[in-house]
């Protein structure tokens, strides 16, 4: 295929897509409002799994299982491709205390997923440094986290390397150019961007651009903040999550602790009521962390949607534009499946899965 594709917005989802698209059109050009990587794939934790799997719908599951499968040979071929490691870092996860544990084991037997109830005292084995008190454990072995910041970097650089790639940061898009009764470019700040198709990947934003045309999107920022701690490095052997908040080993001794969940539109200020109530978890979950010094504290906004559930495919009644957004609180587990379904229906090529509960396709106000 020959056409010049337009990404609008380059987190990990325009990053990918972009990626996947080059092997299979002519010119790709992504254009980040600021610098590429830099929002909500950068401030995420980088679980590679649903926080609670069996509460999504299955269309949320079926994009989290071809990811997971996917994750590990994504982090070799960008590490080969770039020398940039994203640590895909698979350690498990022990859920505790949850008060639906017997969903969560249906789910995973019919799922097939290694998930299953173990003894408490099996966790405190495992985990020596967490907290007193805790009475039920389950535990999914296999599960990954991915040090997400690292990824976008490997991503950029991987597509910097690319011939038919161009990167264009600090380039807002403002709305969409119709020629011919079809979407055939982007209007920016440096001029407009002429292309055979514009996908729009601009993660929280992507309803305000959407709403040029009319649109309604019901993709809406959602504030999350977390807290970093620089332990030894093996203070934390697994992932842990109690009462909605988590930590996130990083192979290095990092700590990641999260998250808000806050609607404060597209303020991403960090709070002091959050470091504090983030710091409080993280002490009933691993008590040495009272003594650890907090070395990072930092906001971001999720594209958050109904369910969950991403937008992945064309828009009805604008040819030449597409979605890939609304990822909401999974964008990094989902994003591998996403992409490539993306490039699928981009490209007529059979998809790797049912393209059908992501169609934007009725689900656009
Ligand atoms: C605290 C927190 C914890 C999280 N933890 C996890 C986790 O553990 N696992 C997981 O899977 N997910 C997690 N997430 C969610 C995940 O980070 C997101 O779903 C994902 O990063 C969304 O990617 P994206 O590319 O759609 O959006 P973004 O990364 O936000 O990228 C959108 C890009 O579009 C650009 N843009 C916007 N408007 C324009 C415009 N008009 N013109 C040009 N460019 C534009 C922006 O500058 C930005 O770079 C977490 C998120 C947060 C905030």
């Amino acid at each position: 295929m020959s056409k010049q594709v337009v990404v609008v917005g380059g987190g990990v989802i325009g990053l990918l897509t972009a990626f996947n698209l080059a092997a299979k059109v002519g010119q790709v050009v992504v254009c980040d409002q600021g610098e590429v990587g830099r929002e909500s794939s950068w401030a995420g934790g980088g679980i590679v799994s649903p926080l609670y799997p069996w509460r999504y719908s299955p269309a949320v599951t079926a994009l989290a299982h071809w990811s997971q499968d996917f994750y590990p040979q994504l982090g070799e071929r960008l590490f080969a491709t770039t020398g940039i490691d994203p640590e895909v870092h698979t350690t498990g996860l022990y859920w505790l205390d949850l008060d639906d544990e017997a969903e969560a084991l249906a789910w995973a037997e019919r799922e097939r997923r290694p998930l299953s109830a173990v003894d408490i005292s099996a966790a405190y084995d495992a985990v020596p440094v967490l907290g007193p008190g805790f009475k039920h454990a389950i535990y999914m072995a296999g599960v990954a986290n991915v040090r997400n910041p690292r990824l976008v970097k490997s991503l950029k650089a991987a597509l910097l390397a690319l011939p038919n790639v161009t990167l264009r940061e600090h380039c807002q898009v403002s709305g969409f150019v119709h020629e011919n009764g079809r979407v055939a470019g982007v209007r920016t700040a440096d001029g407009v961007l002429k292309a055979d198709e514009v996908v729009l990947s601009a993660g929280a934003w992507s309803g305000d651009l959407l709403h040029t045309l009319g649109l309604e999107l019901p993709v809406e920022p959602v504030k999350g903040q977390m807290i970093l701690f620089k332990c030894a490095e093996d203070f934390l052997p697994s992932m842990v999550l109690a009462k909605g908040r988590y930590a996130i080993p990083r192979r290095d001794g990092h700590i990641l602790v999260g998250s808000t969940l806050e609607h404060a539109g597209y303020d991403k200020t960090p709070t002091e009521d959050a470091l504090a109530s983030l710091r409080a978890s993280a002490i009933e979950l691993l008590p040495e962390l009272k003594d650890a010094t907090v070395v990072g504290h930092w906001a971001g906004l999720r594209p958050g949607s109904p369910e969950g559930i991403p937008y992945i495919g064309p828009v009805p009644g604008h040819d030449g534009l597409w979605l890939n957004c609304g990822h909401y609180r999974n964008g990094l587990v989902l994003a591998p499946a996403s992409c490539q379904l993306f490039t699928d229906l981009l490209t007529g090529a059979e998809p790797i899965i049912d393209p059908a509960p992501y169609a934007p396709d009725g689900r656009l106000g």
